[in-house]
């Protein structure tokens, strides 16, 4: 059976699986799959730091290793306003051979493409060596408690080995596979509040203005490079993303004063070194203060190797394209899924992912999918 992957992407467009409601797609791809011949398993979690119930999808064909696992998820951002949408982000249609809908570039389509790249794979080679499985959450797009970190964990007690790992996000820039994706900078954030006295502003003797404690603890971090940047990463950066203080007097010294920022990390550093740099600084400032931390991932990396040789061959040959090996952009699910093989992340345009009007031509998602059988088929050929 070969898979058209327009058709899959359209009916997985169809569901409103806005984060965490699945709304049926996990088990249109079920049934996809099973009429391939996959074992599947979908799988509900709930964690008591996201209490909603989120639906996943493991499915697995072939015996023993090696196992090469695509991961993705069917989850999409809410679609905002309807009105400034062309059509229905939920009705998939396609206009001079462009799909549109929402999770169109993010990332049903990289799903469908996949699902036709094994349909046809299988149709070509009865039988091979090894295990191709897919590891499909609909928990990306937000707090990712109830997703890929879970299905990771149950897949390690069932002892259930992956070898390597293709991530469908879609990391195109201008052009179909002009850059993949072989690591991701880290993101910490961080809440400080700096507690002073409050005061007159015409006695400030008498006052501790923690104002400008903040002040000169952002500027002080903000200003010193925290790094040149090395090979595969972009230079580190701090942002102050709002400063709160909510006084509403002109002559009165507030007694708080709240800053946010995030820091995009690379593996020069950790969650842990830049919070003791942060703390350092307080230290030298702040007197009174109160900082959480919030970790979303740390910096990773799958060095240039055989994976990586193996997604820009694929993509040189489908596209003509030498892909940019890249660590840039925000953090994926592929921070959890490094913790167990080597990962590359290779997908369509991301130049409309979660705006208005988000869509994919018919040509990219057909091409991804030629990029996708090469890849299997040159996984389990050496
Ligand atoms: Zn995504």
């Amino acid at each position: 059976m070969i898979i058209n992957p327009i058709k899959l992407s359209q009916d997985l467009i169809s569901c409103k699986s806005v984060t965490p409601i699945d709304d049926g797609a996990i088990g249109i791809l079920r049934g996809v799959l099973e009429g391939l011949g996959f074992s599947c398993y979908a799988l509900d979690f709930t964690s008591k730091e996201d209490p909603a119930e989120v639906r996943n999808l493991y499915a697995r064909i072939g015996g023993g290793g090696p196992n090469l696992c695509f991961a993705g998820h069917t989850d999409v951002v809410p679609p905002g306003d309807l009105r400034l949408w062309a059509h229905d982000p939920f009705d998939p249609v396609i206009r001079d051979e462009i799909l549109y809908g929402r999770g169109a570039s993010d990332m049903k389509t990289a799903i469908a493409a996949w699902v036709a790249a094994v349909s046809e794979f299988l149709a070509e080679r009865e039988s091979f060596i090894g295990s191709l499985s897919l590891l499909i959450t609909g928990d990306e797009e937000a707090l990712a408690f109830n997703g890929t970190r879970k299905v990771l964990e149950w897949l390690k007690e069932r002892n259930e080995k992956i070898d390597a790992c293709i991530v469908g996000e879609p990391t195109s820039h201008t052009r179909l596979g002009d850059m993949i994706k072989i690591g991701r900078r880290g993101s910490i954030s961080f809440t400080l509040t700096v507690q002073g006295a409050q005061g007159h502003a015409a006695y400030p003797q008498l006052a501790d203005n923690p104002v400008t404690r903040l002040i000169n603890i952002l500027h002080d971090l903000k200003e010193k490079p925290l790094d040149e940047g090395t090979e595969f990463f972009q230079k580190s950066n701090l942002e102050v993303t709002t400063i709160d203080v909510g006084n509403p007097a002109a002559n009165v010294i507030p007694a708080l004063a709240t800053a946010k920022f995030n820091i995009r990390f690379n593996d020069r550093h950790s969650a842990k070194s830049l919070e003791f740099l942060v703390r350092e600084m307080c230290g030298k400032y702040a007197g009174k203060y109160d900082l959480t931390v919030h970790v979303t991932g740390e910096a990773f990396i799958t060095p240039p190797g055989d994976l990586s040789g193996l997604v820009a061959g694929a993509v040189k040959k489908i596209t003509g394209l030498e892909p940019e090996l890249s660590t840039t952009g925000g953090t994926s699910d592929a921070r959890f899924i490094r913790e167990i093989c080597p990962v590359v992340e290779c997908g369509l345009l991301n130049t409309t992912a979660h705006k208005i009007d988000e869509c994919a031509s018919e040509a990219d998602i057909r091409s991804l999918a030629a990029i996708y059988k090469e890849i299997i088929a040159g996984f389990f050929r050496g």
